[in-house]
């Protein structure tokens, strides 16, 4: 079985086919999004500031700076995709600076504890068997006062997660374990992210019994990779920074027609067909509507002349009023209570039958076991069918 990351299995819960395109596939992109090059600068240069302490002493923060602008430009390259029109490079470049100050601020002269490594790769097994690897690399690793490990995470983002996410947190949760394999001595672990944009850490700590769910639920998820046949598209916000909109059936078109001419694009097929489909639908909307209204006429009209026919020029309406006799619906607050009713009365299968579209959903999601599911497969077949579904296209999109 291959070995697997944290971001690895984030990536197929996030998006299955992304995930194929990436790790099975292996294809590879040069592009990368600034905020993921302005991550990796920041980290090179935290890297460099504990680094640094073992052999000259403390950096100054001028020469952090330094370091940190030096690396930005020179690795800067031209594949790197900046999505936030609003925003250019210098600011991406600034607010990376300002996270560096301020860490450096708060943390300075960096003795409250030592630091074991930096960027740590571990590697280790979720099994005895050696079945489920994980692979991971530790921002910091340090020893605190009391004998704490800390394992620290600095992170760029732009969105402060709760203390709740930190505590179901997979990523460390999993270095926690991998830093118990590697020094099995090792009994106090805190986990610290270091959420540089907001000037703020979050500390959380793991129990035997957190580990150990964490342990079941990772190889279940790695049971589900390794089985997986069907890579679905998930499309969601990450969608704007992924490299693989030329392959994916829900972005390639709009990455055919991004480069277009206003005239190529409005001539393009695919344009052409939405185009007229959805012109289309508005005229029909706005004639449902006028027959609506039309057919109410007609009513009023039939009440007021007291007729049940109305003669045209070449069709009559036969007017009919019918009274339909109506019971809760599934939503309704007194369906239960109806329900009830009728099984207190041992009627229930008079009135009861499969709920087919129910017992479809079942299946589809795996919510039965799968003996239960195979057996009721035997009844079942796929049936092809297409559909269309028109939605307003993002900002973003446009
Ligand atoms: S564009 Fe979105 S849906 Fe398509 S592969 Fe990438 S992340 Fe998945």
């Amino acid at each position: 079985m291959p070995i697997y990351s944290h971001s690895q299995l984030s990536m197929y819960e996030g998006c299955p086919l992304k995930y194929k395109l990436r790790y099975r596939d292996k294809i590879k992109r040069d592009s990368e999004s600034i905020e993921g090059f302005r991550g990796t600068m920041v980290h090179e240069t935290l890297k460099k500031c504990y680094d640094n302490l073992k052999f000259t002493g403390v950096n100054t923060l001028s020469n952090l700076l330094t370091y940190y602008n030096k690396t930005w430009r020179g690795k800067w390259h031209d594949s790197i995709s900046i999505m936030r029109e609003e925003l250019t490079q210098e600011d991406y470049r600034a607010l990376g600076e300002k996270m560096i100050k301020a860490y450096y601020e708060r943390y300075s002269p960096f003795d409250s504890d030592i630091t074991i490594g930096t960027e740590m790769n571990i590697n280790f097994s979720l099994d005895d068997e050696t079945k489920y690897r994980i692979t991971g690399f530790i921002d910091r690793l340090s020893r605190a006062q009391e004998d704490v490990h800390e394992i620290h995470d600095y992170k760029t983002s732009a969105y402060l997660p709760s203390q709740e996410d930190a505590d179901s947190d997979r990523q460390l949760g999993l270095y926690h374990l991998g830093v118990q394999r590697k020094w099995p001595h090792t009994k106090n672990i805190r986990l610290i992210w270091h959420y540089l944009a907001f000037d703020t850490e979050l500390i959380s700590y793991r129990s035997p019994n957190t580990i150990s769910n964490l342990v079941a639920a990772t190889k279940r998820l790695i049971d589900e990779i390794e089985s997986a046949q069907d890579f679905s598209p998930n499309e969601s916000w990450l969608c704007e920074w992924c490299e693989y909109p030329d392959l994916c059936p829900l972005r390639k078109h709009f990455f055919k027609v991004e480069t277009l001419a206003v005239n190529e694009y409005l001539n393009e097929p695919g344009v052409v067909l939405v185009n007229k489909y959805v012109a289309l639908r508005n005229e029909a909307k706005k004639i449902d509507t006028d027959i609506s209204k039309v057919k109410e006429a007609m009513f009023d009209y039939a009440i007021k002349e007291e007729v049940e026919a109305i003669k045209g020029s070449d069709y009559k309406a036969r007017i009919r009023f019918d009274e339909r006799l109506k019971f809760p619906g599934k939503n309704d607050a007194k369906r239960q209570q109806l329900e009830d009713v009728i099984r207190e009365a041992a009627k229930w299968t008079d009135v009861s039958q499969l709920d087919t579209t129910s017992l479809a959903h079942i299946i589809e999601n795996n919510l039965w076991s799968k003996d239960l599911i195979d057996k009721i497969m035997k009844y079942g077949i796929i049936e092809a069918s297409s559909s269309v579904h028109i939605s307003k296209l993002e900002d973003e999109e446009k």
